[in-house]
């Protein structure tokens, strides 16, 4: 072994390993075979100390918008499957779809740069912007800089075709150019991706359940987008020693749409349970997908200002938003209760937002300079 190996040979970032899963996971179907080490794991948890909580309400908070940089949010443990089975299958490039300020390409454009494969990024705007330079904010930054190649798409063109039309095609024509692309839905919501949050459970449960086994927390609350997050979140919940209820809001289509989603999910992995027992999922779209109330922004400011935690617009702020208000309007339900809230990231996605956060934002000054002050630094030094 040469000398670099040995200094070198322990770190686990970015490494592709062999995946066992927990024993309470072990008759789940079919089992990954292999992950690559992403993320920062395991993120931490601390006390969450929100105003107004219900009396005797304890909010933990799960910091996965921690668990990396450029790949930092929830994305980043569906990927360490998914890009497992991508290599597997012999990919030498990625394509994924989402949202103009989609945090899941972001991390899918880095992840996919780290471990040498190029990515295809569809990415859906407004019909003005869709011939247009698409500009460097927020999560168009990383993706641009790290080379990721991006197609835009009117929202009306994505409504109309579907986001599995569109991924088929640009797959058909990279397979033309002699190209091997995998293909990662939205969200990286698949029963693979799913696995990502199983493993989270896994790893929550070493922190909150101690050695004598009373467990921590009695309930998990977390954004729901596009569905893979909550499907490993209420099963591993479920069958691990947490038990804890998962409470879901979600953020664009209906509770409806993502029990039957989730349900399919869960059924890829032959869970044996239906959706509907396990996770309750309530209505946090507000104005719509990616659109902020401006009392949801002030929401945002204010637990910043509050907790110095900076939620994002598309998720955890309306999740943790939707949270309040039913911990408001509901004190009984939550009433000394332990809840692990989990902030699944996004903070990139505050770029966007910036032209209605301006009046929100904090003060500022030109500095009041006392012109008999003396010049302390040496001579010369003048910047
Ligand atoms: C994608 C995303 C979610 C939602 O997770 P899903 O698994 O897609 O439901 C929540 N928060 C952030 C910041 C995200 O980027």
């Amino acid at each position: 072994m040469d000398a670099t190996a040995d200094v070198f040979g322990s770190f686990e970032f970015l490494k592709l390993k062999s995946y066992s899963p927990p024993s309470w996971a072990s008759h789940l179907h079919p089992l990954p075979t292999h992950f690559f080490s992403l993320g920062h794991l395991p993120t931490p948890i601390h006390r969450w100390n929100l105003p107004n909580l219900p009396r005797n309400t304890q909010l933990w908070l799960k910091r996965d918008d921690l668990s990396g940089m450029q790949l930092s949010g929830n994305k980043v443990r569906k990927l360490e499957f998914l890009m497992a089975d991508a290599v597997a299958q012999g990919a030498d490039c990625v394509i994924t779809i989402g949202g103009i300020q989609s945090n899941h390409c972001r991390a899918t454009a880095v992840a996919a740069r780290y471990l040498n494969l190029d990515s295809y990024l569809i990415l859906r705007t407004s019909k003005v912007n869709v011939d247009k330079d698409p500009g460097l904010t927020g999560n168009l930054l990383v993706e641009r800089l790290v080379g990721a190649h991006v197609d835009l798409v009117s929202k009306e063109e994505y409504a109309k075709i579907g986001s599995v039309a569109l991924t088929e095609m640009l797959k058909k024509k990279l397979l033309r150019e002699g190209r091997k692309p995998y293909v990662i839905p939205v969200g990286g919501s698949n029963s693979i991706g799913a696995w990502g949050y199983i493993e989270a459970i896994r790893e929550i449960e070493k922190q909150v359940v101690s050695e004598s086994g009373s467990v921590g927390i009695d309930d998990i609350v977390v954004a729901c987008g596009s569905g893979g997050t909550i499907a490993g979140l209420s099963v591993a919940s479920l069958l691990s020693k947490l038990k804890a209820k998962v409470h879901a809001y979600c953020v664009c289509d209906t509770p409806d749409y993502f029990y039957d989603f989730t349900q399919g999910l869960l059924d890829g992995i032959q869970a044996g349970v239906s959706a509907r027992d396990i996770v309750s999922i309530l209505d946090a779209k507000g104005n719509g997908y990616a659109m902020s109330t401006s009392d949801e922004l002030k929401f945002i400011k204010d637990v910043a200002t509050a907790t110095g935690v900076i939620l994002d617009p598309v998720y955890s702020g309306k999740a943790a938003y939707a949270m309040m208000k039913d911990m408001t309007d509901n004190p009984g339900k939550w009433e000394g209760r332990k809840v692990l809230f989990i902030h699944t990231g996004g903070l990139l996605g505050m770029y966007d937002k910036v032209d209605q956060l301006t009046p929100l934002a904090g003060n500022w000054r030109q500095m009041e300079l006392d012109e008999s002050v003396p010049r302390l630094d040496g001579i010369g030094k003048m910047f």
